[in-house]
């Protein structure tokens, strides 16, 4: 009975919203630091550690997306870590005094990334240069990234600046970054080595750590604007993009 109410609730609300169409990226994809080319340019926004570092408190909280699933059906379970979701300064302390999420130290916070990125989680933040939150998502349950995973180029609606970069010579044709990509943004091409679709690359780095062979490295992708500064810098920009 409370299962059908949900799943009614959920019906009724999917519908009176329609499809999202982003004009602007409200949201951003921060790649995995340690994939990035040394030579590279990398602002402190595009580094998940810079966040650990400088804030304080930090929490955790179970990722809602997977939750939601979860009490609409409990089968529905794609086996990813749940207690990935993090809130930094104030995000922080707004969920830790309503219990709806615990304090973490850094040491904790750096292991979440990890068992993160093992498990093929997109860190996903908002799309400004200062971030309350940091979202680890599949691509089969998190509202960010299914909402950018619709539109018809995902790349440009969400993502970290970054592309990857292949190493020919190291790689063995093993199909890994082809099965782990969340974008759906390879395909095996010629001798099974994998061919990029730059319109559905978020930029994620989740192809690069997986590879067996260390054959991937992310480069910066020309084109994608900086994150807006502030919040409000974000909102005049997504106004704009809608004129
Ligand atoms: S995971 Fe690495 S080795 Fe395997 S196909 Fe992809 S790039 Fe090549
Ligand atoms: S190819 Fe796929 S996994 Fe690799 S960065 Fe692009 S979207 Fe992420």
């Amino acid at each position: 009975m409370t299962l059908a109410i949900i799943h009614g609730y959920k019906d009724a609300i999917d519908k009176t919203r329609g499809p999202v169409k982003l004009t602007f990226p409200v949201n951003r994809v921060i790649p995995v630091n340690k994939k990035i080319k040394a030579d590279n340019r990398i602002h402190t926004y595009q580094q998940v550690k810079t966040y650990i570092e400088k804030y304080d408190p930090i929490a955790v909280s179970t990722c809602f997306c997977r939750h939601e699933a979860k009490l609409i059906d409990p089968s529905d379970d794609c086996g990813k870590p749940n207690e990935v979701c993090m809130q930094f300064g104030m995000g922080a302390q707004f969920v830790i005094d309503r219990k709806m999420g615990r304090k973490i130290d850094r040491e904790e916070a750096l292991h979440i990334l990890e068992i993160s990125e093992e498990a093929g989680l997109v860190h996903a933040a908002i799309n400004r240069q200062e971030i309350d939150f940091l979202c680890n998502c599949c691509s089969c349950h998190c509202m960010i990234l299914k909402t950018a995973l619709a539109q018809l180029k995902p790349g440009l609606a969400l993502n970290s600046g970054f592309m990857p970069e292949w190493d020919r010579d190291l790689c063995t044709a093993c199909g890994t970054c082809i099965e782990r990509c969340p974008a759906d943004a390879l395909t095996a091409g010629a001798e099974d080595r994998p061919e990029l679709n730059m319109d559905r690359c978020i930029g994620c780095s989740v192809c690069a750590t997986g590879c067996p062979s260390e054959a991937i490295m992310m480069i910066e992708r020309p084109g994608i604007p900086i994150p807006p500064v502030d919040q409000k810098a974000l909102k005049e920009a997504i106004k704009a993009s809608r004129k």
